[in-house]
């Protein structure tokens, strides 16, 4: 079985489905309304990786609740990141390590430029 057919196998055995859509990668998303990952477009390879992280949201479910305010939103992204892996291990599907890791880079590089754009209200007192 195709690594990608794993995972949406993965998905759909928690009620969770898995659209492939135009948009751009970096928009891919899971909504937990809808039980709906859209994945964006880019090669098998780079699908495959949005697809695990979106999965490590899938299992990082209720938990998400404790990652407050922006800099808990990056907590929660490092935290997918690390969860898709985690499930590609499981799945046993063969990751290619460095070009995960430029994916996962690129995504987190846009939440934490996100979180460092937050207006600062007072200077920090420690
Ligand atoms: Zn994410």
């Amino acid at each position: 079985m195709r690594a990608l057919d794993k995972v949406v196998s993965w998905a759909a055995r928690r009620g969770v489905t898995v659209r492939f859509s135009g948009r751009a990668l970096l928009d891919s998303e899971w909504c937990p309304s809808t039980r709906t990952i859209t994945v964006g477009r880019g090669g098998q390879r780079s699908r495959l990786h949005m697809l695990l992280h979106e999965c490590g949201h899938v299992l990082i479910g209720a938990e998400g609740a404790r990652y407050a305010g922006r800099v808990g939103a990056v907590e929660e992204e490092m935290e997918a990141w690390k969860r898709g892996r985690r499930l590609a291990h499981r799945l046993r599907i063969r990751i290619d390590a460095p070009a995960f890791a430029r994916v996962r880079s690129r995504c987190l590089a846009t939440y934490v430029r996100w979180a460092a754009a937050a207006p600062v209200s007072s200077p920090p007192k420690e």
